[in-house]
């Protein structure tokens, strides 16, 4: 099942302390995708979960809701679409600006990346704060599409993003969590 998966998939996340600076615990993901097995192993849960869905698009945050975003879309044969930071998308952008530990910070996404009505599944390594998430979840709304649901591997509860995005009436799912 996706709990014993879980867990196991757990040991692969590594904790580096204090990066990108001190008090932070930072969840790096890389030994989990380096891993051929637990990178299928991460993606297939994905894939059950939304395999029998009505999905149109999969919107991956940037950057590491690229990595398994893309790969999510090419398994369910629907489209990826990239909401990125700031200045990095070429053509016409709807943007966000959200509030982070220290400053702030904006997202942003091609007006045409999807269209009113689709179904979409807004996908991110990690919830922390929910205010990333929450961001994407705003410009795809305001460009009318349907979020599905907000998806992660990792939810830090301590830090009540879970709480954040679920309030707001968004189903969220994710994988594992650390205290
Ligand atoms: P937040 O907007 O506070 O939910 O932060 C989530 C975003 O910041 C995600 O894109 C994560 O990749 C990144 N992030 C925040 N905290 C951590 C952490 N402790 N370890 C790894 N990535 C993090």
């Amino acid at each position: 099942s996706n709990l014993d998966y879980s867990s196991y998939l757990k040991d692969w996340i590594r904790a580096v302390p204090d990066w990108p600076h001190e008090g932070v615990m930072f969840r790096d993901i890389t030994p989990l995708l380096q891993n051929p097995k637990t990178f299928r192993m991460l993606i297939d849960i994905f894939v059950h979960r939304y395999m029998g869905e009505k999905i149109d698009v999969i919107a991956g945050l940037d950057a590491r809701g690229f990595i398994i975003g893309s790969v999510l879309a090419y398994e369910l044969n629907v489209g990826f679409v990239p909401i990125r930071k700031k200045g990095k998308l070429p053509y016409t952008t709807v943007e966000e600006e959200y509030e982070l530990e220290y400053g702030n910070a904006t997202v942003e996404m091609h007006t045409d990346a999807v269209k009113q009505g689709d179904r979409v599944i807004l996908i991110d390594d990690l919830v922390a704060t929910g205010g990333t998430m929450m961001a994407g979840y705003k410009l795809l709304k305001r460009l009318g599409a349907d979020v599905v649901e907000a998806s992660a591997i990792i939810e830090l509860p301590e830090l009540k993003g879970g709480e954040l995005i679920r309030g707001s009436g968004l189903s969220l799912f994710t994988v594992c969590s650390f205290e």
